[in-house]
């Protein structure tokens, strides 16, 4: 992995053996990525480096990605345990932010974080990284994931060592978080990341027990959803873009949890036509904003234009804030639309 300095991990390592406590955050709604990468993190940091060490995150995971979650890890999240996030953060003397390019991309921890006094460290693949607010900055957006970007960093750090730190669990969570980022090998896969999962697939991670709890561990109500979205909730304009909008009603009407709607924004670019689609999900006084695209169009693009958001080039995701963008959520589907066009056009 070209784009990791022996420099950059030679002072990695002199901040971990000058650290006691550490605290790893990743992005709010923390997806299979951001909590692959901070297990694997937070594993290498207590079993390998002996320190102490907690994850954060401002809201709890999904259920269906509970089982990322190891056991022997502390977790403190913010939406139902905020001393104890404050507390852990305050206490640290490394921090260490993955799978997001800046503090603000942790929403409620984002104040406690930039103004902590601890040493920080980024390691991430998503583009514009806030290099300024950390001491040390690992960022490849040439990568799949940053659950790959920190298995090559581990190697490094291991010399001619694969296997110093690399154990069976953190290799376990390192492919998890690759294997949905890239959605099971379909989108931003490099000849590195078939790398990684060749040396853990061969090193004993058992891919066929992930796969099954990433994939096939759904509720039913999960599927009938979906069907009912692609049937009656999708719209696809002349201009090649298509949005869905999962309403509040909707969510309730199936009883859709969080996590439960993963992949449905992918649906509808398996249509030859189709070069964009938008899922709209209603969360509270907002809509949340995933965008999908194939090469040649910029789901990053609209997100960061239209959405005040970001991600990677294919994809994004963002907000509509029901006030300020739009007067109330039945204006979502127009104000959608007339973006899409507009983008497309
Ligand atoms: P998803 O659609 O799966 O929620 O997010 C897709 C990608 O967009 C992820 O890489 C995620 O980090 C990024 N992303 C999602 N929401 C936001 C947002 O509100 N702001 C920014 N900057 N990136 C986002
Ligand atoms: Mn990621």
């Amino acid at each position: 992995m070209d784009s990791i300095k022996e420099e950059n991990i030679r002072q990695l390592k002199q901040l971990i053996a000058d650290s006691c406590k550490i605290v790893v955050a990743g992005h709010t709604h923390p997806d299979g990525d951001a909590l692959g990468a901070t297990a694997a993190m937070a594993l290498y940091l207590q079993d390998y480096a002996g320190k102490d060490v907690c994850c954060v995150f401002s809201d709890s995971p999904a259920a269906n990605l509970g089982f990322i979650l190891p056991e022997s890890v502390r977790y403190h999240f913010h939406d139902t345990a905020p001393e104890d996030t404050i507390s852990a953060i305050n206490k640290a003397d490394l921090i260490f932010l993955l799978d997001c390019n800046h503090f603000s991309r942790t929403e409620a921890l984002e104040a406690h974080l930039a103004a902590s006094k601890a040493r920080k460290v980024l390691i991430d693949h998503h583009l514009n990284p806030d290099t300024e607010s950390f001491d040390l900055v690992f960022s490849t957006p040439e990568i799949s994931s940053a659950s790959e970007l920190l298995y090559w960093v581990m190697r490094v750090m291991g010399d001619s060592s694969a296997s110093l730190g690399m154990t069976i669990e953190v290799g376990t969570a390192l492919l998890t978080g690759m294997t949905t980022d890239t959605n099971n090998f379909a989108n931003s896969v490099f000849p590195s990341t078939f790398r990684m999962a060749s040396e853990l697939i061969a090193s004993g991670v058992d891919r066929d027990a992930l796969l099954q709890k990433i994939y096939n561990s759904y509720r039913e109500n999960r599927v009938r959803a979906m069907g009912y979205m692609q049937s009656e909730g999708l719209t696809i304009l002349p201009e090649g873009a298509a949005y869905m909008v999962l309403t509040k009603e909707i969510q309730e009407r199936f009883d859709i949890q969080d996590g439960e709607t993963e992949g449905l924004v992918n649906v509808p670019l398996t249509i030859g036509k189709v070069r964009l689609s938008v899922l709209a999900k209603e969360d509270g006084d907002h809509f949340r904003i995933s965008v999908r695209s194939k090469k040649g169009t910029s789901a990053q693009q609209l997100a960061q234009r239209f959405f005040h958001g970001g991600g990677h080039e294919n994809a994004s995701g963002g907000k509509v804030l029901i006030g300020a963008d739009v007067p109330a959520p039945e204006a979502v589907p127009a104000y959608i639309e007339t973006i899409l066009k507009n983008f497309m056009g």
